[in-house]
């Protein structure tokens, strides 16, 4: 295949994000021998540790190191972007609240396909691309096959792609700050507004018993935090929990709650929506319990346990507590 393909890095405080070494993994099934490019916009020395990062995954990296660049601002990315990629080219980008803001967009400027929020990728066949998309919450998927001849921009769900921990590449940066040239924007970066941060850190805990709407009521995450201190772990939740007013914003793991990284990810009675599942990162040992054996969080959990939560989390607890 003789597309060009390009994936776009985002990174924060030097250190790209885990999405870079899924969307290699997405690349390679469109193409396995495709020589794919990673595309890094950002300012100064965080930008250059970015680079050398991906240059150990990408056999190219083309960078724009632009002040305006220091906050990643989608209307300016796109603007440069456009004065950069060829026309006919593949664009992986991550689906995130980012690349919702980017890609649309992109794609019209290069008056090429969009495919949005893609899970998989089952191949190319000359110029269709075959991709696969979820509806209805992950219950039911979609097989999109789109024509690549003029180019696509693509959106890749961040979890779907297994990294691709091969860190050998010794890819070439090429400075492609002059070529991304200027760009007139009406948006204006003011400043970055940290979440609040709770009496616990839920970022830093290896051990996370997660409660989503499937625990019924307030009073039973009390059976949650019992099991969360039998294992040594703490309770995090998802939205609809703190929607409720059960927990607080700062227990909520997912795309706009907080990116965990434990080593066991415990799920009490969640559905496995992407946008919550967005923010389990690290490729933890996830155990999931849900009356609902179609429930999506069973694709991506090691353990599936089909039972009711509330009674689960006691009999664990009781067990737990007898083998100690
Ligand atoms: C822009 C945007 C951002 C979002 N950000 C986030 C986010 O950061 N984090 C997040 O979590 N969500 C987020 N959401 C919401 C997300 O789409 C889902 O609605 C949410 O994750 C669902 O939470 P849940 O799994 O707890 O509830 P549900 O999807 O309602 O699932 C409940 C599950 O519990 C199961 N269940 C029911 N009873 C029992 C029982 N007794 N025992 C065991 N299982 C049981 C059901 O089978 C079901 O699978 C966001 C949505 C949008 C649009």
């Amino acid at each position: 295949m003789s597309t060009q393909i390009f994936a776009y890095i985002e990174h924060h405080a030097g250190a790209a994000d885990d999405s870079a070494l899924e969307l290699i993994s997405a690349a390679r099934k469109i193409d396995p021998q495709a020589r794919v490019t990673a595309l890094v916009f950002g300012s100064g020395q965080e930008l250059d540790a970015v680079c050398k990062e991906a240059a150990a995954t990408y056999p190219t990296v083309w960078k724009v190191d632009k002040e305006e660049l220091a906050y990643p601002n989608a209307e300016i990315i796109r603007g440069m972007l456009i004065n950069l990629l060829p026309k006919d080219c593949i664009c992986l980008v991550p689906h995130d609240t980012f690349g919702m803001d980017l890609a649309p967009g992109l794609s019209v400027k290069l008056d090429s396909a969009c495919v949005t929020d893609v899970v998989d990728i089952e191949g190319a066949d000359g110029d269709t691309l075959k991709t696969v998309r979820q509806e209805f919450g992950g219950q039911v998927s979609t097989h999109v096959n789109c024509d690549i001849s003029r180019g696509t921009v693509i959106t890749v769900r961040t979890g779907s792609f297994a990294a691709d921990e091969d860190r050998s590449a010794q890819g070439q940066v090429e400075d492609k700050s002059g070529e991304a040239g200027q760009v007139e924007v009406k948006r204006k970066f003011l400043e970055v507004v940290e979440a609040e941060m709770g009496e616990v850190d839920i970022t830093k805990e290896d051990i996370l018993v997660s409660v989503g709407r499937g625990i019924g009521e307030e009073e039973n995450i009390e059976l949650a935090e019992e099991l969360a201190q039998a294992m040594g772990g703490v309770v995090s939740c998802s939205r609809p929990i703190v929607d409720a007013k059960w927990m607080e914003k700062s227990r909520q793991v997912g795309t706009s709650g907080q990116t965990v990284k434990p080593k066991v990810y415990l799920a009490l009675g969640i559905s496995g929506s992407f946008q919550h599942m967005g923010g389990v990162k690290g490729n933890p040992f996830i155990v999931a319990v849900n009356t609902n054996p179609k429930a999506p969080i069973f694709q991506v959990a090691e353990v599936g346990i089909v039972e009711d939560a509330v009674e689960f989390a006691p009999a664990l607890t009781e067990k737990i507590k007898e083998m100690k």
